[in-house]
This record gives structure tokens, sequence and C-alpha cells, in this order.
């Protein structure tokens, strides 16, 4: 008897590895942008769970509620987010009271947002699949076989064994697994930043604007305008700072992000009792946290967080989101990155459908993200955990580093719409002028910062300290004041940053 041929693999126009945020918003922009696309997402989650990256920033916000269109629903089913809040302390602090504070004093004026991502990315998915999306999962991608300008095969394993579906494009949007960049040996960790964290969601955190903390800090209750607790509220410590970030429900995330070179994390114990501890020793998370528990089922760690793809893209590939790179959790840059990873690889697919030729435009995506990556990286990261713990270091630098993605970064989507979601940040030429001016500044407090450190002087300036700003805008006149915070920097330079002038670059120790 004949043996029976196996039968032809199905076909899409584009398969999408990955369900989740990345992968089920390509496939949104996607089907609105190509009717009568053939779009196949693949996770290997049943259902998609909490994760981490719970805090939008303004791009990222942008992005869901103007061009994904979710505003209503992230209105409806998380929380309006109030900027980010800052709390330094050092030996002398004892109490809430006393500890350095930077934050807005009302609310703040653009949209963001606090998410719980297993409704969201469900949500998003759900959209995807109304708009024609077809999903399956649970499903295991096992391979990829990449074919330029031809037709990709994917194979994928179910309960009932494994099958292949070929399609002209394949969506990489497998997060920190990187399907492609692992298998084709483009993944690289970023070795200059050896950061790691632990997190987990906690219950009965205390309330920032309650009747508790309002009748024992009177006077710090009524400095603040706003609202504190929908805020990310940030606590600070050398090398190391945590967030804690407010869930529709009640649950609060909490996570610990550290250098690993210049924090030493407990060795022994359980996960969540380590990072219980290790939060305890500041007098700010010991006060939110009297009473709190943290769910044993929901505490995770990840260490070396920090990667990138050499490749983004080719004919008949890409990459987005965390499945192309992550850059570091601190200013919640996640979303941003998959805001314009997703947008512009929505482009890139809708141009090759539109019968343009590929070369130019991929090459453009490659140089474009890579440049992007190494820039903000730089720009914004390298050597940063040096001087976090620093009240007025990080009071310059926030408000820098806030006015100059006001104005480069956020301002040009409320601007021109999704368009200014194909060019990613620092991309542009002006982008070498802004990285270079924010690498230098950034490099100069870290040196001051380590000289601190050496004369044993970290955290002198923090106690007592309450900066409040009255908030940004994306008028021309809030971005004027740049300059005057570039005085600050040359002041600060003048008293103390010269000392530090001649100090070689950072040592591995970190000293
Ligand atoms: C400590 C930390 C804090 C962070 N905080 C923030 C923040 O506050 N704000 C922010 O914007 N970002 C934050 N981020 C980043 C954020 O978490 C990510 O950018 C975001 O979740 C990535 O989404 P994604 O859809 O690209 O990938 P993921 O959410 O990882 O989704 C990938 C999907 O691919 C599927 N998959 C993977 N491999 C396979 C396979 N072989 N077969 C089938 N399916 C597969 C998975 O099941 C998953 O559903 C943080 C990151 C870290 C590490």
């Amino acid at each position: 008897m004949k043996a029976e041929a196996p039968a032809p693999a199905e076909r899409y126009d584009v398969v999408i590895l990955g369900g989740a945020l990345s992968g089920a918003s390509t496939a949104m922009l996607l089907l609105r942008q190509n009717p009568g696309i053939r779009v196949l997402i693949l996770d290997r989650a049943e259902k998609l769970k909490r994760r981490v990256g719970e805090a939008t920033v303004e791009v990222s916000a942008f992005f869901l509620g103007r061009v994904l269109g979710l505003t209503r629903y992230l209105n409806e089913h998380h929380i309006a987010k109030q900027g980010l809040r800052f709390w330094f302390v050092n030996d002398e602090v004892e109490s809430l009271d006393q500890a350095g504070e930077i934050g807005a004093r009302y609310q703040v004026r653009l949209p963001s947002y606090q998410l719980d991502r297993a409704e969201l990315d469900e949500e998003v998915l759900r959209r995807a699949t109304e708009a024609g999306a077809e999903v399956r999962r649970p499903v295991t991608i096992k391979d990829v076989m990449l074919s330029s300008g031809g037709d990709q095969t994917v194979t994928y394993s179910t309960q009932d064994g494994s099958r292949t579906v070929q399609a002209r494009w394949v969506v990489d949007a497998s997060g920190v697994a990187a399907f492609l960049a692992r298998k084709n040996g483009w993944w690289r960790r970023n070795e200059e930043q050896p950061t790691a964290s632990a997190w987990a969601r906690w219950k009965g955190t205390k309330d920032w604007d309650g009747l508790e903390l309002a009748e024992k800090y009177p006077q710090w209750a009524n400095a603040v305008h706003g609202i504190r607790g929908t805020a990310t509220n940030h606590i600070f410590g050398d090398g190391w700072w945590s967030w804690w970030i407010p869930l529709k429900g009640g649950d609060t995330s909490i996570g610990v992000v550290f250098d690993q070179r210049l924090v030493n994390w407990p060795e022994e114990g359980k996960l969540g009792d380590k990072l219980k501890n290790f939060l305890l020793e500041n007098p700010i998370a010991r006060e939110i946290l009297d009473g709190a528990e943290y769910d044993p089922d929901d505490v995770h760690w990840r260490r070396n967080l920090s990667y990138y793809s050499t490749t983004f893209a080719g004919d008949g590939f890409v990459l987005v989101g965390d499945a192309a790179g992550f850059l570091d959790p601190f200013y919640s840059p996640g979303m941003d990155w998959i805001s314009f990873t997703v947008c512009s690889a929505a482009e890139l697919i809708r141009k090759q459908r539109d019968g343009e030729a590929m070369a130019a435009p991929v090459e453009k995506f490659n140089r474009d993200f890579s440049v992007c990556y190494h820039r903000w990286f730089s720009a914004l990261y390298k050597d940063k955990y040096d001087y976090l713990g620093e009240f007025d270091l990080m009071y310059l630098a926030f408000r820098m580093d806030l006015s100059l993605y006001y104005w480069g970064v956020v301002e040009p989507p409320f601007r021109e719409g999704l368009k200014a979601l194909h060019a990613p940040p620092f991309s542009p030429p002006s982008g070498k002028l802004f990285g270079t001016l924010m690498s230098l500044y950034n490099r100069r407090f870290a040196a001051i910062a380590r000289r601190r450190r050496k004369m044993g002087e970290l955290g002198r300036r923090n106690k007592g300290k309450r900066c409040l700003i009255p908030g940004f805008t994306l008028e021309r006149k809030d971005m004027f004041r740049l300059f005057g915070m570039l005085g600050s920097w040359a002041m600060l330079e003048l008293k103390e940053g010269w000392k530090s002038w001649g100090d070689s670059a950072r040592s591995e120790t970190g000293a």
C-alpha cells in the first residue's frame, strides 16, 4: 500500500510568534492597514498571565490609547497613572516625612496608565482576533526556517503532534525567549548593564493618600495636592531602585532592580523573603509594607536584564518588543520600545505588500533600531545605577531626561500621529546631538557619585528635601526650562564636579 503524502503546509501572509502585547498589537495594525491579510498568532500560554511591565509612560500610553484605540478600555479597566515619584533616604532618615521626595505637586498633564498585563494583553489579543487574526494556543514554536523574499516555514507542536505553516512574513514577538535572535546567533547580552530584578505582587500595602499616613504626617500629606499612590513610586538606595505600582483591584506590584556590581543580593532563603527583607531595610518601604504580604505564587527573578539583537529585520521576518531587545526597566521604556518596533514592523510589511523593493527599507530598519538601542542605552542607562541613590543628582538628571523625552520623543506622535512611531528615538540625525548631550551629563553625574562613594559622602544630601515639580506639558515654554537645568548642571560642576574631572571611568567593582 502506498504511504499517504503529508498534507501541504497551511499558508498565511504573516505568522506571529507570541500573542502577548507585541504580537497581538502587531496583528491589530496589520489587519487594519492591509484589508484581507491572513494573520496567524501562535502562543504557548493557554491564557496570558500577569507579567512584569505594568507602567506605561507617555509614548506607550499614546500607542495603546490613540494608535490601538484603547483609551476608554484603559480608563475603565486599569488605573490612570500620576507620573513618577522618587524617595531618597540616608542613615538619618527614620520616617516617611523625613525622606527626600521628587514628584509632581499636582496631577500629571498627559495620560499614562498602571496596567494589569494579564488583563491588557488578553484584551489586545481578543481585539486582534475580532479583527480577523487566527490564534492557536497552547502551542510551542519549535523551529523557523527563514527564506529571504520567499516563504518562511514555522514548525510548532500541539498536544496532537507537530504542525508546519508557511507565510511570506514571520513576526517574532516571543519576548525574552527572543526566538529568532537566539536561533540565528544575533542575541547579545548588554555587558555594560549587569542588572537583575526580583518582584512580586502584594496585598495590604498602605495607602499613600489614606487617613493613617495623613494623620501621622499632616505636613507631608498637605505638601502634595495631587495623588501620590497612583504614581509609580520609586524608593532608591545605592545601586538599586524599587517600583511600587498599584493595580486595579488593590494589589501592588513591587520589584527591586539592582546593579550586580554594586549590590550584594542575599544568596540564601526563599526569593519572596529575600525581596521582603531587602526592602524592610529601608524606612520608607518599612512604612508602606507594614501589614502587607506578597503572594508566594507570584514571585519572580531575572538576571542580566539588558540585551539586544544584532539583526532586527530581513525580507520576510521582523523582530518586535522584547524579542528585539531590552534596555532597562528604569523609566519604563519597555512598552515605548514595543510601540516603535510594532509600528515600524507593520509599516515594513505594508511596504512589501504594496510592491516596494525590500532591500532599502530593511537596511534602514536595521540601521534605525541598532542606532536607537545603543544611543538610548548610552544616553540614559549606562552607569546610571552609580547615582540612583543621590537626591540632588537625580533631581537634575530626572528633569533633564524628562524634558528631552518630552521634546524629542513624546511631542512628535502628538503632533504627527502614528507616522512619528516609524522613526525610533535617537535614530534621526538630531539623535546624535541629543544622545551625546544626555550621555555626557549622565556620565558626569555618575562620576560625581563615584567620587562621593569613595569619600564616604553618598546620601548626605538626601534628608528632608522635597522638590515638587509643576508637571510637564508639550508647550514650548516648558521645553525651554531645559536651559535653566543646563545652567544648574554647570553650577554643580563648578561647585563639586571639577573634583572628579580627571577620574577614570568606572571600574568593575563600582569604585
Ligand atoms: C523587571 C522588569 C520591569 C519592567 N517594567 C516595565 C514597565 O514598568 N513598563 C514597561 O513598559 N515595560 C517594563 N518592562 C518590560 C516589559 O515587561 C516588556 O517590554 C514587555 O512585557 C514585553 O512584551 P512582549 O509582548 O514583547 O513579550 P512577552 O510579554 O514576553 O510575550 C511573549 C509571548 O511569547 C510567547 N512565547 C515565547 N516563546 C514561545 C514559544 N517557543 N512558543 C510559543 N509561544 C512562545 C510567550 O508565551 C508570551 O506570551 C519591564 C521588564 C522587566 C524585566
